[in-house]
């Protein structure tokens, strides 16, 4: 009989056996609680003393001399658009394969977005494809480091001091991680990150921003902070006669209940994300020479890291089984216990609202409607965003090894076994099973 679980054999995870608190995200505490009963008590959600001392706490962690908090990411990378003065007709360059809150907002600056391609291996921009994207109205570039990876900044940051533009880091994926021994979110003009409850960093519902530059703060508080658009925060000049109002017409600010249990949660953030690092190596070093799976993270000999591990995926190589396809696998280590999904974020250029939306109710689509050349013609130019072949592992919490080697011999046993899966496949050698949209289910499958 197969040892494959899918046919028979013994699953080789044991559910039973797995306590809840190997996956369980965020940890909450009393001091979380605690918190958050604090802001709810004296009625001060709607307030500012706690998310200005979050403000304080993350910027010093942050390595940034201001900060500022946002009812959640969205909002907080819109403020960073804006506080790279990105406006009518300019254009921004971003990875296809992100979540798309790191750039759909430019619409709403009357700015559009141009696509540059991922590199195979970190799946963050391709920095050997962003210059094809320059165009004359090209302001800002978006890095994203995706699932946790860090994007190659040194060339990112040369390009974009060669040609003159912004870098905003969005961060969401990423918080704490490295890249040669610096701190993600400090490369770039500006960093802007979701801290959501699903995130590595998780404070409930909200966002935050980081600069040194102060124009770039003052523009970023102005956006949608209208209660702090005044000269105890402001003091570019331009801005001053524009006090009191937020000049998006939005209302960007943090529900307390929020700040207070991100207090909490970044004071113990390094030291949680320091297991969750060591739990992930170990997962993957015990997969190191096993066909068709490599591990997706950095290589740590030069100070890289990826601090929080946020929606660990791996990558697929089909070619060293035989053109087994992502979906019998993932169905097969389904079945051993651990529940994979092929894929993650579909190209964002493939979307119709990249293509023809027009919210603007002008002649144009959005994507165009101010631009100077249609930028969906540099679509034609994304290839790996579309082939690559990856699926989610296990994001330990906990360095728990006896059901880390569980969940990594599922995916091992499915490996060395493959074989027994070919005559089963009818994905097999197909596009299928790459990338999908989230809410799209009829993709997923
Ligand atoms: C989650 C996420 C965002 C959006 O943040 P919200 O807090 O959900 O608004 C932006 N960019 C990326 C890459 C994300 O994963």
């Amino acid at each position: 009989m197969s040892e494959l679980a899918i046919f028979g054999g013994k699953p080789a995870v044991d559910e039973s056996k797995i306590p809840e608190s190997l996956f369980k995200w965020p940890i909450v505490t009393k001091e979380d609680e605690d918190g958050v009963l604090d802001v709810l008590r004296r009625g001060a959600m709607s307030g500012l003393d706690v998310t200005e001392k979050f403000e304080k706490e993350f910027a010093k962690w942050q390595k940034r001399k201001y900060a500022i908090g946002y009812c959640n990411g969205t909002m907080a990378l819109q403020a960073a658009m804006f506080a790279c003065k990105m406006g009518a007709g300019d254009e921004m360059i971003c990875p296809s394969k992100t979540y798309w809150a790191s750039c759909l907002q430019a619409f709403n600056l009357g700015s559009t977005v141009v696509f540059a391609d991922i590199h195979p291996t970190s799946l963050c921009i391709d920095p050997n494809d962003i210059e094809r994207c320059i165009g004359p109205r090209t302001k800002a570039i978006m890095v994203v480091h995706y699932l946790g990876h860090p994007a190659d900044m040194d060339p990112i940051m040369e390009i974009a001091k060669k040609h003159n533009l912004y870098v905003i880091e969005d961060v969401s994926h990423a918080q704490g991680g490295m890249y040669k021994g610096r701190m993600l979110g400090t490369f770039g003009h500006v960093a802007a990150m979701s801290i959501m409850s699903g995130k590595s960093l998780a404070a409930g519902e909200m966002g935050m921003l980081a600069t040194d530059d102060k124009e770039m703060y003052d523009r970023a508080m102005a956006y949608c902070h209208y209660e702090r658009n005044n000269s105890k925060y402001i003091s570019t000049d331009y801005l001053q006669k524009y006090a009191s109002m937020p000049l998006a017409g939005v209302k960007g600010r943090v529900n307390q209940t929020c700040s207070a249990m991100a207090r909490v949660q970044l004071k113990y953030y390094d030291q949680r994300t320091a297991e969750i690092r060591k739990a992930m190596k170990y997962f993957w070093s015990l997969l190191k020479d096993v066909p068709g799976v490599r591990a997706h993270m950095v290589d740590e000999s030069d100070g890289s890291n990826m601090a929080g591990w946020y929606a660990p995926h791996g990558l697929y190589c089909p070619e060293e089984l035989e053109g087994l396809s992502v979906e019998r696998f993932c169905e097969a280590v389904r079945a051993e216990g651990f529940g994979t999904t092929p894929g993650a974020n579909k190209a964002l250029h493939l979307h119709n609202i990249f293509k023809d939306y027009n919210g603007l109710n002008y002649d144009k689509p959005a994507r165009v409607a101010f631009t100077d050349r249609d930028v969906r013609n540099l679509d034609e130019g994304i290839t790996v965003s579309q082939q690559v072949q990856v699926y989610s592992i296990p994001w330990f919490k906990h360095y728990m090894p006896e059901y880390i080697e569980m969940y990594a011999n599922a995916f091992k046993k499915v490996a060395l076994n493959y074989k027994e899966l070919l005559a089963g496949d009818e994905k097999r050698g197909t596009e299928s099973g790459r990338w999908f949209f989230y809410t799209d289910k009829k993709e997923k499958k």
